[in-house]
């Protein structure tokens, strides 16, 4: 998987495009969705270059995952989520419709959200 340094999130990771900045610590950064879903929809994504999940799951260091696994939980929780619940979710590859290629989770809460996928 060859990352592309000029992806819209990397960009924002550099400064080079304004995010609503909800969370940053070494490991991650957070920001509200441009489009969002659902009443909260942060994304979270790690500081590092991975194209996906599948990258980030086979080539992130144990800090890495720990540090952006932690953050995500953090993150949910500040946003006052923890008692009414939310989702996680994770696009990787075409299938998926993942249409931005740096791994990020989004968390979605703030309403009841139905069945997965319907
Ligand atoms: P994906 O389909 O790759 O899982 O999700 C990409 C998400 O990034 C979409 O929900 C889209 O609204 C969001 N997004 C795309 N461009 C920007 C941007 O420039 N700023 C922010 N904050 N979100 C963006």
């Amino acid at each position: 998987m060859i990352y592309d340094r000029n992806n819209i999130f990397a960009r924002i990771l550099r400064g080079e495009i304004p995010c609503k900045k909800v969370y940053e610590d070494q490991y991650a950064l957070a920001f509200h969705d441009i489009d969002p879903k659902t009443p909260t929809h942060i994304l979270v994504i790690p500081k590092g270059p991975f194209v996906s999940f599948a990258d980030f799951s086979a080539q992130a260091t144990e800090n890495e995952i720990v540090g952006f696994i932690r953050a995500a939980g953090l993150v949910a929780r500040q946003a006052g989520l923890d008692d009414s619940g939310y989702r996680l979710l994770a696009n990787h590859g075409p299938d998926s419709h993942q249409e931005v290629p740096h791994f990020h989770i989004h968390i979605c809460g703030g309403r009841p959200l139905g069945p997965l996928l319907a």
